[in-house]
């Protein structure tokens, strides 16, 4: 396992074991790994000859500082977690300057709708900073494949937006969504629930099933409504959003077109961390 915290020095790394048939991949992490993430990087190894797993909390998708500040971080427990589980792994570990320059600016993207739409609209400039940070990785690393959990589900829809925009020859891979045994998908945040929140986090999983049980003989606003008044009397939850959308545009769902795929997510907080999920309705 290499372990690499410059850009120039991943360059060349890449270029020396880089040939012409090779499949690079790229895994971009916040850290603070879980069998998520392992997912993940499993997916890629499979698809893939040599595989970068970056490491690197990106502040320019943070709106909120107290959430930077909290987001967790530990570094050699990370690295100890890919050794017990993986060979061959190139970690990037680069730190803010490296990737960054004096000022922590993003780029704006033209994301359009997609971007303006439940974590976008809960999250000021959220995307513009996933697709900022995005654009350097890709630009270090040039990538064959990318690989993205459907956890972030909006996320991996900006991606594809992303590299049609900068017209890269990059594939964007989703993967599935990894979870605890109640249902709870797994999340760096977790981390930062009690074990009796924990436990009690399953309920959002239990909210997605309950939308995909009735999703075929109920109407969409009979669904929500249910749901909210479900989160109302639940003290442990406040509800930011329940959704019912089309899986490609994200557009609220008022009638369901049989040729259509479409997709529950939700967004609640348990206390002050912000836990998000969804769910393929059809
Ligand atoms: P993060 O470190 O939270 O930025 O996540 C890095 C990547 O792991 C993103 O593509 C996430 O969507 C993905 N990921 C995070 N949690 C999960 C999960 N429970 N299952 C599958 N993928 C995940």
């Amino acid at each position: 396992m290499d372990l690499i915290h410059h850009k120039n020095a991943l360059k060349s790394l890449l270029k020396q074991r880089r040939n012409q048939n090779n499949i690079v991949g790229f895994v971009p992490t916040m850290g603070a790994l879980h069998q998520g993430h392992l997912s993940l990087i499993s997916i890629a190894q499979q698809q893939c000859d040599l595989v970068v797993v970056s490491i690197f909390v990106n502040p320019t998708q943070f709106d909120n500082a107290a959430d930077l500040e909290n987001y967790p971080r530990g570094l050699e427990e990370d690295l100890h977690k890919l050794k017990e589980n993986f060979d061959n792994l190139i970690i990037f570990a680069p730190h803010t300057e490296e990737i960054y320059d004096s000022q922590l600016t993003s780029e704006t993207f033209a994301f359009g709708e997609l971007a303006k739409k439940m974590e976008g609209a809960s999250r000021d400039g959220h995307f513009d900073g996933v697709g900022t940070i995005l654009k350097k990785f890709f630009t270090i690393i040039q990538p064959d494949k990318a690989f993205f959990g459907e956890k972030d589900y909006q996320q991996l829809l900006i991606v594809k937006k992303l590299v049609d925009l900068l017209n890269l020859p990059l594939e964007i891979i989703g993967c599935p969504i990894s979870r605890e045994e109640n249902g709870l998908a797994r999340s760096s945040r977790n981390k930062r629930l009690t074990a009796d929140q924990q436990k009690e986090a399953g309920f959002i999983y239990k909210m997605l099933l309950k939308a995909k049980t009735n999703f075929n003989n109920k109407s969409i606003s009979t669904i929500i409504d249910s749901i909210e008044k479900d989160f109302k009397n639940n003290s442990s939850f406040k509800l930011d959003y329940f959704e019912i959308v089309d899986a490609e545009t994200l557009n609220t769902a008022q009638q369901v077109k049989k040729d259509k795929k479409y997709r529950a997510f939700v967004a609640a907080y348990m206390g002050e961390i912000r836990l998000i999920d969804n769910i393929a309705l059809n």
